[in-house]
């Protein structure tokens, strides 16, 4: 399969190589060590044009091909997990409003990415409810020139820091049937209660706490599109093929950052620096062959994006997740082990990689459910397939 860009698709992954470098990586461990929102991280991913990679070019955005996308996150978190992973969601929200948003609707929330710079998050998972899985519980229901949403979300990233959040919502038609629909509620939203705490092993800058609505109000232009159509619309599952991009992004950034370290460092009473190891060269090898597979894979998986339907697009996603998986895993560990002790400490890119991957690594579909589905294709039980849910 050919991977070749233009010369224009080109320049944009090279630039973030460049931004992840230059802005992105210099802030990590600070935004890290407080589990704070990447602010600036974001004013330099808007200033740089990286928020609107997702926005239809009509719109004055990127409308960047799938592969491109991919590539772009995967240098971006090469700097900085948490940016990369929030500005992934943010772009799939605006994915979701070129799917299923009227012109005006698209005009207003548009030129709020391309012109203000502002960000919006999406929040689908419950404290009841497996991650991405089963009917939604936060109930959205007609009420006067709107919207009224109540419910519990929880890991909601970005809460407090975007400026909408696109909420997963039910509504429940006359038989009793519940389908999806999508809102974007406003950051000032009256009924939206931010909890505190969110204190975690990794992924701290993401700032995922407990949202709960309680009879919140949004107007009619909040919700995007027909009761149902969210889901029939192939977005939701770019979700896991982006984060695939993210986790092999991240990890190779430690794997570049372990080989410059053993190329560098000779310790008493070695001769030679510590890659000339021949357990150091056995385990690069293994390292590297890991990323490169599991970005093949990836990489064949976006080139396939479009044009497929929503099913075959959550069968290419967890493909491609699962390898990635398992590779970042691997290879952040391993990582840790054969730097040793010095490796340990705060503030090097590999032991914020290490917590953010284990972290990050948990998103829907994980690794059992990325498998399912793998194996459902395989043994073409399509019926199953059929009857599950892919959105985050
Ligand atoms: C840093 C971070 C940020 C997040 N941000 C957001 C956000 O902005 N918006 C949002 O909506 N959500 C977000 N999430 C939540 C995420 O989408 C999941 O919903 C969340 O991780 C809850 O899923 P879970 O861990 O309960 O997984 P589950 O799916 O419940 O898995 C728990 C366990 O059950 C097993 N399991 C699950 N399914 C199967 C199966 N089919 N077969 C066999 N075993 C199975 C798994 O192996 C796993 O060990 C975030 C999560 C993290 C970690």
């Amino acid at each position: 399969m050919d991977f070749s860009l233009t010369k224009a698709q080109q320049n944009i992954v090279a630039k973030a190589s460049v931004v992840a470098k230059e802005f992105l990586e210099p802030r990590a461990a600070y935004y890290d060590e407080v589990a704070s929102h990447p602010i600036d991280s974001w004013k330099d991913l808007w200033r740089q044009g990286f928020l609107s990679i997702s926005v239809p070019r009509e719109h004055g955005g990127q409308e960047l091909d799938m592969l491109t996308y991919i590539m772009v996150v995967e240098r971006l978190a090469q700097g900085c997990t948490n940016s990369a992973m929030t500005l992934h969601m943010h772009s799939t929200v605006q994915r979701y409003i070129d799917a299923l948003a009227s012109l005006n609707q698209k005009t207003r929330y548009y030129s709020e990415v391309v012109e203000e710079g502002l960000l919006f998050g999406s929040w689908g998972s419950e404290p009841g409810r497996r991650g991405g899985a089963g009917t939604v519980g936060t109930i959205i229901v007609p009420v006067k020139e709107g919207f009224s949403i109540s419910g519990d979300k929880h890991f909601c990233t970005m809460a407090g820091g975007a400026h909408r959040y696109m909420v997963h919502c039910s509504r429940e038609s006359d038989d009793g049937a519940r389908s999806l629909l999508m809102a974007l509620v406003p950051n000032n939203a009256s009924g939206l209660e931010i909890h505190s705490g969110w204190d975690t092993l990794g992924m701290r800058a993401t700032v995922s706490p407990k949202v709960s609505f309680n009879e919140c109000f949004v107007d009619e232009n909040a919700v995007l599109g027909e009761p149902g159509a969210a889901e029939k619309v192939g977005v939701g599952q770019s979700f896991g093929l982006g984060y695939a991009g993210i986790y092999i992004g991240a990890a190779q950034r430690a794997l570049d950052f372990f080989v410059e370290y053993v190329s560098s460092q000779r310790l008493t009473p070695d001769p030679a620096p510590l890659s000339h190891g021949v357990v150091v060269k056995r385990a690069v090898a293994q390292m590297q062959l890991a990323l490169e597979s599991a970005r093949l894979v990836l990489y064949q998986s976006a080139s396939k994006w479009m044009n497929q339907n929503p099913i075959h697009r959550a069968i290419l996603a967890a493909r491609a997740k699962y390898l990635a998986t398992e590779a970042a895993l691997m290879v952040t560990d391993k990582v840790m082990q054969m730097g040793g002790g010095r490796f340990a400490h705060k503030g090097l890119p590999p032991e914020r990689i290490y917590r953010d991957v284990r972290t990050c690594t948990l998103m829907p579909p994980n690794v059992d459910r990325s498998l399912e589905i793998v194996g459902q294709a395989e043994l073409g039980l399509d019926d199953e397939l059929l009857s599950a849910r892919y959105s985050s």
